[in-house]
């Protein structure tokens, strides 16, 4: 067993304008971790599942992750070049997929904003897992842009896409997206994908109570028999902007009450290991799976929290690694790639910070008090991807 070096953390006092401290010697000296794919932290979670931020821009605005009154047009934006370029991304990846990642999904922001996107998923699609097999490669979109990339997207070698729709009123729709963006559109751009071959897709619907809990039931009744699966997320204290509260979480129980009692359900088993969603099945008459009218999901970080399973890393577009959605610090990794570091150096760089990771913010969420979320300031979603 290597005797872990003690860590040093790089503090970010804000990690889009301020300029970024020169790396830590400790992670580049003491003792070197080597890629064995097998690499775990603190709690035993095996590092799985990289999450890629290529752009901290977008053009919605949904209020609870990307507020207008805070992200307007004089909002800090990072400048084109403080971004990882395509091959410094794909090199970072690289060096995750030693240390055993297998499941790559690139976010925002709105991913499909940054230019010339395909390029980038051309490289991610042609790296190999330890075991010789193509990357799971995914992107989360707000399907704005998806009806007219659909199909470059697929040629290029992304299998799957998960689309964040919040209803299908379109009133309710606009005033979620705040940029009075017409669903229509994004449904436009679902059928796209499908056609396209990007699936099965995933939609992912934000329930915040008191806003959209009526769309429930005619989302699932839309998706059910589609081959999609439609996945319900708790509104959560993400960032420290969207002005977050309890009262304002649906638990996913609740939901699962909800369309059960219109469309049966029965709980279903975790289709891979470190899943975020509970699935649940839609019943026939038999009370057994009725495959062919599919499944949906709860991700349920507030109520039901599954950081002991976590096998996630977030990288933000400009290289600082997270270790947790709800982390107010990361690790500059930028100023490595873009300094004398070697891949070995990476490699052993990322094992020293992966190992030394504790975080498991929902189960101690759930210590708190009231409905005030806790501590630090938190990244933002919008930096680090969902
Ligand atoms: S709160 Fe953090 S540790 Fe827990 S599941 Fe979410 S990202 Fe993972």
């Amino acid at each position: 067993m290597t005797e872990r070096q003690p860590l040093r953390v790089v503090p970010l006092i804000d990690q889009r304008t301020a300029p970024l401290p020169t790396p830590g010697a400790a992670f580049l000296s003491g003792t070197r971790i080597a890629a064995s794919g097998l690499l775990h932290d603190s709690l035993n979670r095996p590092l799985r599942d990289l999450r890629i931020s290529v752009t901290d821009r977008c053009n919605f605005r949904c209020n609870y992750c990307m507020p207008k009154e805070i992200f307007g047009k004089d909002y800090p934006y990072l400048p084109h070049a403080a971004l990882l370029s395509f091959e410094e991304i794909t090199r970072v990846a690289k060096v995750f997929i030693a240390h055993g990642v297998q499941k790559i999904r690139l976010t925002g922001g709105e991913p499909l904003l940054r230019k010339n996107i395909e390029r980038l998923i051309e490289q991610l699609s042609a790296l190999r897992t330890l075991e010789g097999r193509p990357l799971d490669l995914t992107l989360t979109t707000n399907g704005s842009l998806l009806a007219r990339k659909a199909r470059d997207l697929k040629a290029a070698g992304l299998q799957r896409v998960t689309v964040s729709l919040d209803g299908l009123d379109d009133a309710v729709f606009r005033s979620m997206n705040d940029v009075d963006f017409p669903v229509a559109d994004v449904l436009a751009g679902i059928d796209a994908a499908q056609d396209a071959g990007l699936g099965p897709i995933k939609i992912n619907m934000v329930v915040k109570r008191g806003t959209n809990e009526h769309e429930i039931l005619p989302m699932a009744r839309r998706f059910k028999g589609s081959g999609m699966v439609l996945r319900f997320i708790e509104y959560m204290d993400v960032g420290a902007t969207n002005g977050w509260r309890m009262n304002e979480v649906l638990p996913s129980s609740q939901v699962i009450q909800l369309i059960d009692a219109e469309l049966p359900l029965l709980p279903l088993g975790a289709s891979s290991p470190g899943e975020t969603a509970a699935r649940w099945g839609y019943a026939n008459a038999a009370g057994q799976h009725d495959v062919a009218a599919g499944e949906i999901g709860v991700i349920s970080s507030v109520t039901q929290a599954f950081c002991g399973s976590c096998n996630r890393a977030r990288l933000s577009t400009e290289g600082q690694l997270y270790l947790c959605l709800f982390a107010s610090r990361g690790y500059d990794l930028r100023s490595l790639i873009r300094g004398q570091a070697s891949d070995t150096d990476l490699i052993s760089a990322i094992g020293h910070i992966w190992q030394g990771r504790t975080d498991r913010y929902s189960e101690l969420r759930r210590a708190l008090p009231g409905d005030t979320a806790t501590g630090a300031k938190r990244v933002e979603m919008s930096y680090i991807g969902g």
